[in-house]
């Protein structure tokens, strides 16, 4: 006798108001099944339609993950042009620039204020 497939049988135990273990295995084939032929666990499943499944499933969650990184990308690209920047990174190493100027500005204005302020106190 040839050795059965593994199939996945995701189950971890139910919920509260649904203790039922799922009526189908992974990849939807019927029949009985002996308990060495389910697992929880990917690293045991044998089963060639259970792995094409998740392969595909797998697939179409890195090419759904790169539409929403490229819809990001424009939607940031969106907000650098608009301030003149086409490159992001440049606009970014440029903001930063620009923020850490702001600083140092601010800096020196608070430090001529304070010495204002104390040259003068005696007038106040
Ligand atoms: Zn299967």
């Amino acid at each position: 006798m040839s050795k059965r497939a593994i199939h996945l049988y995701p189950w971890d135990g139910g919920t509260e108001s649904d203790q039922d273990p799922p009526e189908h295995v992974y990849c939807g084939t019927d029949g009985v099944m002996t308990d060495d032929q389910l697992t929880n666990y990917w690293q045991y499943v044998t089963c060639k339609r259970c792995l094409t499944i998740r392969e595909k499933e797998l697939a179409a969650r890195a090419a759904d993950d790169r539409d929403k990184k490229v819809k990001l990308f424009d939607e940031a690209q969106a907000i650098t042009i608009t301030l003149g920047h086409r490159n992001i990174s440049t606009a970014i190493k440029a903001l930063i620039r620009e923020r850490d100027e702001l600083r140092h500005e601010r800096d020196n204005l608070r430090e001529d204020r304070d010495g204002l302020l104390e040259t003068g106190a005696h007038l106040l």
